[in-house]
């Protein structure tokens, strides 16, 4: 019997053989966890410091776990970053510029040189942990809609179905951010925490979801993932809106006080949105509705980013 392909003819074994094939080229034969891409992000780096003290809670059998506190300096200091943000760091044609030169510039090259597809010690998932100010709860960060990533936030959903999975679609992330080294990443990002403090809550949960992380991939590489539902909620990155301004560039509004903390919270529109310093209520003029995140991000002003606006999409993996 022969199977019949859109453009080839395969005879059973082959089908076999190719499926073998695909599934070894997927195995998860080291993984990455990295704390402190964002220097004042202070859960990813603490949890990094736990596990470099007992690193016995990470390792599992069936491959091998690496650390990383990815940007040491921008932590000594309690700040996002020392000359640029470090997650923006990693296109691939900045990697290969010589004349850049800036301590994020070379640290990027640097944790290419180790952990990329071409390193020294090439991962094939890298987890990378973050915090935000928005009230985002417990957030899975995806960059793109690989089945792989898909499977793994559907299953997290299933053990936590709290946890919220955004993707960051067009925004660049799945070029630029550190997590895209690897041959497969994600993020975590927790809040509402403050920059530069620790939350014990916020803490336990994300050393929760990493233990989860790690027993599915022990349990994927082996071929026994347990069954569990294949649908749910992604919000996928649509735009990013700015804070009203004025000639000189000044904000001259704030979030508005119905909109902060609403995170993942519908918004439709005519709904406040922004509150100027004088009280006059600014309405979201888009002609659907929307489902912000990051609204109120402390990282994000710099940025010109008041909150980033999604779309509800029910994905079935
Ligand atoms: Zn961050």
């Amino acid at each position: 019997m022969i199977a019949v392909f859109p453009d080839k003819l395969m005879t059973p074994k082959q089908i076999v053989m190719e499926k073998l094939e695909m599934k070894l080229n997927n195995l998860i034969n080291r993984a990455l966890i990295v704390g402190g891409t964002h220097g004042n992000e202070f859960t990813g780096v603490y949890l990094i410091k736990l596990f470099e003290q007992f690193p016995e809670l990470i390792r599992r059998d069936k491959f091998e776990t690496l650390t990383l506190l990815a940007n040491p300096e921008a932590f000594a200091v309690g700040r996002r970053y020392i000359h640029k943000d470090l997650n923006r760091c990693f296109l691939r044609q900045n990697l290969e510029d010589t004349t850049l030169s800036t301590y994020e510039d070379l640290l990027a090259k640097k944790i290419n040189d180790s952990y990329g597809q071409n390193g020294k010690k090439p991962v094939d998932f890298i987890l990378d942990l973050h915090s935000t100010t928005s009230n985002m709860g417990v957030t899975i960060l995806i960059d793109n809609e690989e089945p792989f990533h898909l499977q793994l936030a559907a299953y997290l959903r299933h053990v936590n179905p709290a946890i919220k999975v955004y993707s960051s679609g067009n925004s660049g992330r799945s070029q630029n951010a550190l997590r895209s080294l690897g041959k497969f990443g994600i993020g975590i990002e927790v809040g509402c925490i403050p920059q530069g403090v620790l939350n014990a809550d916020f803490f336990l949960k994300t050393q929760s979801i990493i233990y989860t992380i790690l027993n599915y991939l022990e349990l994927y590489n082996v071929n026994k993932l347990p069954e569990f539902p294949n649908t749910f909620i992604l919000y996928k990155y649509i735009e990013k809106i700015d804070y009203p301004r004025n000639e000189n560039g000044e904000i001259t509004a704030m979030i508005h006080p119905q909109l902060q903390f609403k995170d993942y919270e519908a918004l439709n529109p005519g709904d406040p949105m922004f509150l100027t310093l004088d009280g006059q209520t600014i309405p979201y003029e888009g002609n659907s509705i929307t489902y912000p995140v990051f609204i109120n991000e402390a990282a994000y002003y710099e940025t010109g980013t008041a909150m980033c606006l999604t779309n509800q999409h029910q994905i079935t993996v």
